[in-house]
């Protein structure tokens, strides 16, 4: 996102443009353009060069090609009920077929004399020549496209290339001036064009090398504002105050004399930061990344009753219901004597929930633990100190700004089981301080991690039996992508019923899943964890937070439907005592490479930067969370060096104008609405 849409000049309603109609503008709306700088800034997907267009008479079956064809006959039909349009199209090489199913509107513009260009790939049938649904684009008869590098813009139904790049040569004929906001030192040092020319360039380059810079000029820009953004918070939020909070605290002794265990190195150097953060004044925000079963709740756990011992409320926040209710248990156990926990769900309702409330705003709960339902209105603490978040990964920004308005600028804690690559660390988390547990509480074996395929089950029963034997635990996981999704519901219940009827039915075994009641997800894993349920099919519900030291083995079927870290975090419920545990993946698809890098390795960090490579940033991060970044220009794998360069600048930036008052009226407009917690603070 760019900053100058908001420019007066440019933040008028596309149907003032000439030539735009009501009905044009509704088009242009589908793609997202709802005003001039919309347009002028609309980012084309890719540019074709002159050079990159084949002849139809050198294009092979097999090959995908880019051509550019005139239009010499359009044939509908419906063979089979299914509709059919054929376009019969030539240049001066030969001649080829372009078929579509179900697209009979493309006919209107696909009209008989029209140049196109077709990208797809070539298929021979029956000695002819045809591409199935290939990408279409209407080219204009001569000049555009001769010679010349053209854009090719993202459509969205009913739109085509023709009419999108028409609307822009319009807007450029007549062209608004559009002053530069990028600082002038800035650019210049960076080597970047200025925007005249970027703007011209973007969509009427003469090279490619021109197109390509100016796309730099815009991602640089994007970066450079949303750094600005981010080191601006995180320098105002250093100004603020915070609770203080002491280091120091009788309970929080309490509790170490409790455990049983020693605390790691690692875990005392988080727990030493945090403590001297909360100390200071100044507010905390750290993210606090460990490997499933790094043993962050104790760290978490030590921080709240420093809070409590100080005089403030604490709340803990975790991402599902089954998590929170888990938390609420353990907190309570390891907390009695300590500190008041109060549970907070949506399914807390009627006069528990008031009462509760009641408690919470008469300061006699100290430690709320819950889920979303903790960030609503109508839950008032009395005096929120700290705020722990845990599996970051489930929560986006703005629930996270929520929370920090439960109090007074309360101290804030993330944890997460899912490392961030360091690449989103920067742009996802920059304002906050990153501290990594990187030591596992003694005696833990690594968990060995095995691909099977289908026809090999009866071996890996074998084996679940031997272990049973030994006292051990086994998760038998079915992927349920969505809780409501009623086949794969069926498919745990059968799943279950197979292996109590056949496979293992001499061992005893029980089921869980997302739409059992709460009481019966408790009664079903106290028997698991007893001992009482032997092998326990399940689905993802399991994922985070569930601890069973004697569960050794887990066995994912379909693993092939879950992500690299989705099945890191399932395997993290096992290999959490000195036995050793074992993952056995049952794939039908032995060479994915999803399950090749979880089965190579198991550190955490490895997995997540694989998982951000194969899926992309937008599928990694989810909407919400990629949202929030919102870059048009920007893609934060490719631009890496960019983003580097953006960060480095935008420190020097703020350097020479801490306060940002330099900056052009329009960025800092643009920043205090990008940026919730800009409040009142730029000028
Ligand atoms: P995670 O980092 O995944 O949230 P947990 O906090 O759930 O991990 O800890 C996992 C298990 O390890 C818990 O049973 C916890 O009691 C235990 N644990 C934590 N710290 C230590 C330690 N220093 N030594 C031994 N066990 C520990
Ligand atoms: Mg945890």
């Amino acid at each position: 996102m760019l900053p100058y849409t908001t420019l007066p000049e440019l933040n008028k309603e596309i149907r003032f443009l000439k030539g735009i109609g009501p009905k044009r503008a509704g088009q242009l709306l589908q793609l997202g353009i709802e005003n001039l700088g919309d347009l002028l800034f609309y980012r084309p997907a890719r540019y074709i060069a002159q050079g990159d267009i084949r002849r139809i008479c050198d294009a092979k079956a097999g090959e995908i090609v880019l051509l550019k064809l005139k239009v010499i006959g359009v044939r509908q039909m419906r063979p089979r009920g299914r509709r059919l349009l054929e376009i019969g199209a030539s240049d001066d090489s030969g001649r080829i077929s372009l078929i579509f199913f179900n697209r009979n509107y493309l006919a209107e513009s696909l009209k008989t004399g029209e140049m196109i260009t077709a990208y797809g790939k070539i298929l021979s049938r029956k000695g002819k020549l045809q591409i199935v649904h290939p990408a279409i684009e209407n080219i204009e008869d001569q000049g555009e496209g001769s010679g010349k590098i053209l854009p090719v813009y993202p459509l969205s139904e009913g739109v085509n290339q023709h009419f999108v790049r028409r609307c822009i040569t319009g807007l450029f004929d007549d062209a608004p001036e559009v002053r530069d906001m990028l600082p002038g030192h800035v650019r210049q040092r960076c080597l970047l064009t200025g925007i005249e020319e970027s703007l011209r360039n973007l969509h009427f380059p003469e090279t490619e090398a021109l197109a390509e810079a100016a796309n730099r000029r815009f991602a640089f820009e994007e970066f450079f504002y949303f750094q600005l953004g981010v080191l601006f918070n995180r320098c105002e939020t250093g100004k603020q105050s915070s609770p203080l909070i002491r280091a120091d605290s009788k309970k929080k002794d309490a509790l170490v004399q409790r455990l049983s265990f020693k605390l790691t190195g690692s875990q005392k150097k988080a727990d030493q930061e945090i403590a001297s953060r909360m100390a200071s004044g100044k507010p905390m925000r750290i993210l606090l990344q460990g490997d499933v079963g790094a043993g962050k709740t104790v760290v978490a756990l030590l921080s709240l009753l420093r809070a409590v011992d100080s005089g403030f409320q604490a709340a803990f926040l975790a991402p599902t219901e089954v998590l929170a209710e888990q938390q609420h248990a353990n907190l309570c156990r390891d907390l009695e004597g300590l500190a008041v926990v109060g549970l907070l769900t949506g399914s807390v309702k009627g006069s528990a929930r008031k009462k509760i409330l009641d408690n919470l705003k008469s300061n006699q709960i100290d430690v709320l633990v819950g889920t979303h339902a903790l960030l609503e209105e109508g839950v008032d603490f009395y005096s929120l100190g700290l705020a722990v978040i845990d599996e970051q990964h489930r929560f986006g920004v703005m629930q996270r700004l929520k929370l920090q308005k439960k109090g007074q600028n309360p101290h804030l804690l993330v944890m997460t089981a899912t490392p961030i690559p360091r690449t989103l660390s920067l742009t996802l988390y920059g304002e906050m301080d990153v501290v990594t547990m990187d030591e596992l509480p003694g005696g833990r074996k690594p968990v060995r991690t095995a691909i099977r395929t289908p026809e090999q089950l009866d071996r890996v029963y074998d084996f679940v039996r031997n272990e049973a034997r030994a006292g051990h635990r086994i998760f038998v996981v079915c992927p349920l992508i969505d809780e409501s999704e009623k086949v794969s519901l069926s498919h745990v219940e059968g799943i279950k019923r197979e292996l109590s009827e056949a496979c293992l039915s001499d061992l005893s075994i029980g089921l869980l899943h997302g739409r059992m009641k709460g009481v019966e997800k408790d009664t079903i894993m106290k028997k698991f964890r007893d001992g009482e349920i032997q092998v326990l099919v399940c689905t993802t519900v399991i994922e985070v937070g569930i601890d069973i030291p004697e569960a050794t083995v887990m066995i994912i079927l379909d693993p092939e439907r879950f992500g690299i870290s989705q099945l890191h975090q399932l395997r993290g419920r096992i290999g959490r005592s000195s036995l050793q545990s074992y993952c056995i993946l049952v794939a039908r698809d032995v060479q994915n490479p999803r399950l090749a890098a979880v089965a190579g390795t198991n550190d955490g960090f490895l997995l997540a930067e694989a998982d951000l490579r194969l899926r992309g940033p937008g599928e990694y991060l989810g909407e919400r969370q990629h949202g929030a970044l919102d870059f048009r220009f920007a893609d934060i794998l490719r631009d890496q060096d960019l983003l580097k360069k953006a960060r480095t600048a935008a420190a020097d930036y703020i350097e020479t104008d801490p306060g940002l008052a330099l900056l052009d009226e329009e960025v800092k407009i643009f920043l205090k609405e990008r940026f919730a917690t800009f409040h009142e603070r730029l000028s």
